[in-house]
Parts: structure tokens; C-alpha cells; sequence
């Protein structure tokens, strides 16, 4: 078995990597960076996040499981105490594993991958965009922006803007408005609306001045079009064995 290591840029200066990869060692695993079955992560989300970005190419193949320093940590199921108990976990078989779908959008030749979520916004003006779902036309958005979320993603970003959270045991899209303007003559749902895998968002707009945020990153694309869907690329997620969702949410965000 083949373990490699994603430590938080943060963490690099301190001497993290080298006590886990004597842990790794210990228990006669190969450290290996390069084709590995389990990628520990260890930081938060966010480190979680560039981790499978990381690994995009080999993505599906992949085990990854989280030590959480410092952060929130929804996506870690252990802290660092704990080690050697996910050493064992990973030996004896002894986990759940939640597979979770990314989300991709297509744009002019382009496609990009998140976790959380895809979103569009205009930091200079008024957003305009047409939605369809697949290529039924729902409504004219005027706003600062509008995200698509995963259901694993539906606690973030998503959950700011009034969305509501999804358990992962449903494969949805959901996609909420960013400042929608909402008057007499501008008119959108005005609610987050949450579909099934099988469908996609389509916006459409002049979205070459628009910033495209998918999960910490940004890009622009010059294109009038952009089709937002789930992929078949999926990242499994080591928790411990017999994790409860519900409490998870508690702990993140009820506590
Ligand atoms: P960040 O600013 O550290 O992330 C914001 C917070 O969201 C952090 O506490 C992060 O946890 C947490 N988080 C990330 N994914 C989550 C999930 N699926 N469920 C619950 N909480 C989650 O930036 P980052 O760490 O690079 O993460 C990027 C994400 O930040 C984006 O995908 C977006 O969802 C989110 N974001 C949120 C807002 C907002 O709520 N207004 C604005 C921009 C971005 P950690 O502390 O463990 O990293
Ligand atoms: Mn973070």
C-alpha cells in the first residue's frame, strides 16, 4: 500500500511531514507522492481542496483522508492524535468511504473541476445571465453573481448565500443567487433551486468580464456560454467507520 502526503503550505516549515512519514514507515507503509492508493492531507478544506486538485488525473483511484490543523476541517476525519488510529483504520480495512462527485464546467473548450462549487460573478458590473436547466430556459439573472454547488459543497460558500445544506447521500446541483437585484423590472426566482445529477445548468451571458471561481481558485474564459454539471471524476473521502452525518453538521456548525 502506497501512501502519499499533502501538508498544508503553512505547516511546511515545521517538522509534521517528517513525523507522519516515520508513522507511514512504522507501520510499513511506502511513502509515494507520485501513484499512491491513500493521500493523507493534513490542514483543512481548503488543503483538501488544492489535494485533489492535486491529484485530478489519477482522481478516482485515489483515498484521501484528512488530518485536521488548525481549521474547520469538514472534510478531515481525524486530528493528528489520532495517526495512528487511521494507520490502522487504512490496515485493517476499518472505514467508510464516502465517494463524492465533482462538478465541472464547460466553456469554450475549457473545462474546469471543484469540489464545493463553480461560481460567476462581475466585480465591475451588473451580472446578466440566462438560465436554462439543460435546455429548458428558467429565468434572466441580474445580480453580482450566481454558484452552482455540489451537495458535499451545499455547507459552504452555498450555506453563506441562504442555501440550504444537502446531505451527501443525495447527488444534486444546487444553485443559489449572489445579491440578485429583484425590482419591478428585473425579475429572478430568487430562491436556491436544487436539481438532480442528471441535469445541468446552462448560463448564459457576455461572461468575458466575469470572474469564474471554482472552489479557492479563479480564472476568466472569454466565452458566452457555460454548461455547469456533475462529472463522472469522484474523490473518496476516508471517515471513521460508522461517521454520522448529522453530527458532523452539528459539530461544524451548531456546536
Ligand atoms: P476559506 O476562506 O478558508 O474557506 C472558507 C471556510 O469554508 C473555511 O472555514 C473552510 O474550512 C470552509 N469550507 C470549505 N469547504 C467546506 C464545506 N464543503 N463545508 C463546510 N465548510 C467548508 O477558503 P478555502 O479553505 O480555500 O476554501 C474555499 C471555499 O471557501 C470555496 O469553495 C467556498 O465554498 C468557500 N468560500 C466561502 C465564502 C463565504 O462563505 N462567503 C466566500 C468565498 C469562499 P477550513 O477552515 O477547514 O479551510
Ligand atoms: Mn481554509
Amino acid at each position: 500500500m502506497k501512501i502519499g502526503l499533502y501538508i498544508k503550505e503553512e505547516l511546511s516549515e515545521t517538522d509534521i511531514a517528517t513525523y507522519i512519514i516515520s508513522k507511514i514507515n512504522e507501520h510499513e507503509f511506502d511513502f509515494d507522492n507520485d501513484n499512491p492508493d491513500f493521500v493523507i492531507f493534513v490542514g483543512g478544506d481548503g488543503t483538501f481542496l488544492r489535494a485533489v486538485n492535486e491529484y485530478l488525473d489519477q482522481i478516482n483511484d485515489i483515498f484521501f483522508i484528512g488530518i485536521n490543523e488548525g481549521t474547520l476541517g469538514f472534510y478531515s476525519g481525524y486530528v493528528i492524535d489520532e495517526l495512528d488510529e487511521a494507520l490502522t483504520a487504512i490496515e485493517e480495512e476499518n472505514y467508510d468511504v464516502v465517494s463524492h462527485h465533482l462538478i465541472e464546467g464547460i466553456a469554450a473548450d475549457q473545462i474546469i473541476y471543484a469540489v464545493n462549487e463553480i461560481r460567476v460573478e462581475n466585480p465591475f458590473h451588473t451580472l446578466i445571465s440566462k438560465v436554462y436547466v439543460d435546455d429548458e430556459y428558467l429565468e434572466t439573472f441580474r445580480g453580482n453573481g450566481l454558484t452552482v454547488c455540489t451537495s458535499n459543497g451545499s455547507s459552504a460558500y452555498n450555506k453563506s448565500l441562504g442555501g440550504a445544506v444537502i446531505s451527501y447521500k443525495l447527488q444534486t446541483l444546487q444553485l443559489t443567487e449572489i445579491a440578485p437585484i429583484n425590482n419591478r423590472v428585473y425579475r429572478s426566482l430568487n430562491s436556491p433551486i436544487v436539481i438532480s445529477k442528471e441535469e445541468s445548468f446552462v448560463l448564459e451571458g457576455h461572461f468575458s468580464e466575469a470572474v469564474i471561481g471554482y472552489d479557492y481558485s479563479t480564472t476568466s474564459i472569454d466565452t458566452d456560454s457555460i454548461t455547469i454539471r456533475l462529472s463522472d471524476k469522484v474523490v473518496n473521502l476516508v471517515e471513521k467507520s460508522g461517521f454520522k452525518y448529522v453530527k458532523k453538521i452539528h459539530d461544524a456548525f451548531v456546536k
